[in-house]
């Protein structure tokens, strides 16, 4: 090989890691706990609660030790956000302790999650209200809006968010454990890049919900770990993913528009 070869051969790869680096990635941390990774900055929704249930697959420790020791990809978290207060989503040691190691993270999330949250982070929680809209720096903005829960019999009193990441031109959003209802995607623009639904959203009233909102990629969560892998139903048109096991993780390519 001449240097010039060799030099253009050089460019090249260093062309490619700068392509690879602007891809957004989506890591299954547990339950409904996703850490949405683009460059060396992560976001995590819900991915910070401790064991609860057998029905529920609590953080994976290989995960947050990561986080904890700020390794790649975890480097450098911005935001903690938390749909609500239930333990399959939140605990309030682990938020507290990831939330002192990543010092200029900010927590975002309603009332009731803050108020279980230690004196030392509080201060730095913000509450939404029914609705808020928080940018987290000039690249990113977050959307907050209170949903209702599933089961209202039970549980009309827990406040859950639904959480919209706009991250440049990128979009996702999370719906937390939100009962099956046109309030769930009112107020959303069509076709975000990933939707995060709990299992209960493959049902044929909340498809229809889907197939409107029209996202490029679902993935389904919440899911019990000794299930097995769910076959897409055929009136389903957007692309299904399931999060399921440690490990599991999707990327996109970054070919979106900044159109936000
Ligand atoms: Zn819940």
């Amino acid at each position: 090989m001449t240097i010039k070869k060799i030099i253009i051969f050089i460019l090249l790869l260093i062309g490619n890691e700068t392509n690879a680096q602007s891809d957004y990635e989506i890591r299954y941390l547990g339950n409904m706990g996703i850490a949405i990774i683009h460059n060396d900055s992560a976001i995590i929704i819900d991915g910070l609660h401790d064991y609860y249930d057998k029905y529920y697959l609590p953080t994976d420790t290989t995960a947050l030790q990561a986080i904890l020791q700020k390794k790649m990809p975890y480097k450098n978290i911005v935001a903690i956000v938390i749909t609500h207060k239930h333990s399959d989503h939140f605990d309030s040691l682990l938020v507290t302790n990831v939330a002192n190691t990543h010092a200029s993270a900010i927590l975002l999330g309603g009332n009731q999650t803050k108020s279980l949250l230690g004196i030392n982070v509080k201060g730095r929680f913000i509450a939404a209200t029914d609705s808020l809209l928080h940018m987290i720096n000039p690249n990113i903005r977050m959307t907050l809006k209170k949903i209702p829960h599933i089961n209202p019999a039970r549980h009309a009193a827990i406040e859950n968010y639904r959480i919209e990441v706009v991250w440049n031109g990128f979009r996702l959003i999370h719906f937390g454990d939100a009962e099956i209802l046109p309030v769930t995607i009112q107020g959303l623009k069509q076709a975000p890049n990933v939707l995060v639904v709990p299992d209960w959203y493959l049902e044929n009233k909340a498809i229809l919900y889907l197939n409107q909102l029209n996202p490029k990629k679902i993935i389904l969560s919440h899911i019990d770990p000794a299930a097995k892998k769910i076959s897409k139903p055929e009136k389903l048109k957007p692309e299904l993913y399931q999060f399921l096991v440690y490990g599991d993780k999707i990327k996109i390519k970054n070919d979106l528009k900044r159109n936000d």
